[in-house]
């Protein structure tokens, strides 16, 4: 049985990193073969073509053998996507970053998700196409969940199926609860009515179907502070690039009463 094959193949560079003096080590997320590492040799010889495509969040189509041990390798790409508008925003470049990151940790490599990679493809083009980075970081994580096993009930209330009016979050019921079954759990998170309606939109919102978005600062803080609650209890992991946009957050959001104060002292 072969155990390699030159392919075409669609892909998003999740990072890239340095290998040894000259080489380069590029994470794709193909479509056709999951997650794979491919190696670039002499990457900083200036006639090395593959130069331009050693960017993450950018999505081509590639040409090159897959190999099902070790390394793949690269020979060309077709119909780039490079991502100009994201990686010159720091805010944008944050989010990406992060849902790169979430990509990688959230299952194994060598494994088709054709799912999770048409919802980073279609989140990636959303951002380069300006819509609020938050935002579009925001569905990811929601949508993503299920990949870390994990399936909170978003649509409708976890006791009587309701799925209009107000709604709080439950760890015990992993799911929302509707007005009248808040007192089902003391220690529902008292999720705002606006983040929980969010959240729910968010849940189900595909991405083709999403416009320019404008939420208040408020609002996004309280988006952020219920899904960092349910990454902490469901996902555990604390990627860096979670924790640079949470420093970059602290310092661009002064609305934040508590946060404000540190600034007067200084
Ligand atoms: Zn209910």
């Amino acid at each position: 049985m072969r155990k390699d094959h030159y392919a075409r193949f669609d892909g998003i560079v999740l990072f890239t990193r340095k290998y040894k003096e000259k080489d380069l080590l590029i994470k794709i997320f193909t479509k056709e073969f999951g997650k794979r590492m491919f190696f670039i040799k002499n990457i900083q010889r200036q006639n090395n073509g593959l130069r331009e495509i050693a960017f993450p969040y950018m999505r081509a189509s590639f040409v090159g053998t897959i190999n099902d041990k070790g390394f793949s390798f690269l020979n060309d790409t077709d119909d780039v996507l490079f991502p100009k508008a994201t990686i010159s925003n720091i805010q944008a470049n944050a989010y990406a970053a992060y849902m790169t990151g979430l990509t990688d940790a959230a299952f194994e490599d060598f494994i088709e998700e054709d799912k999770v990679f048409n919802l980073l493809w279609q989140g990636l083009g959303k951002i380069e196409a300006g819509v609020d980075p938050s935002v579009v970081a925001n569905i990811f994580e929601i949508q993503l969940l299920p990949k870390f096993g994990v399936g909170p009930n978003f649509r409708s209330c976890a006791i009587c199926g309701r799925d209009q009016g107000r709604f709080d979050y439950s760890m015990q019921y992993a799911g929302v609860l509707c007005e009248q079954h808040f007192h089902m759990d003391d220690r529902r998170l008292h999720w705002s009515p606006r983040a929980s309606h969010f959240i729910r939109l968010f849940s189900q919102i595909p991405y083709d179907k999403l416009g320019q978005v404008d939420l208040q600062a408020t609002t996004k803080t309280e988006i952020r502070q219920a899904l960092d609650d349910l990454y902490e209890e469901y996902v555990g992991i604390h990627l860096k690039s979670k924790h640079f946009i949470s420093q970059m957050e602290t310092f661009v959001n002064p609305l934040d009463d508590k946060r404000e104060k540190k600034y007067d002292n200084s």
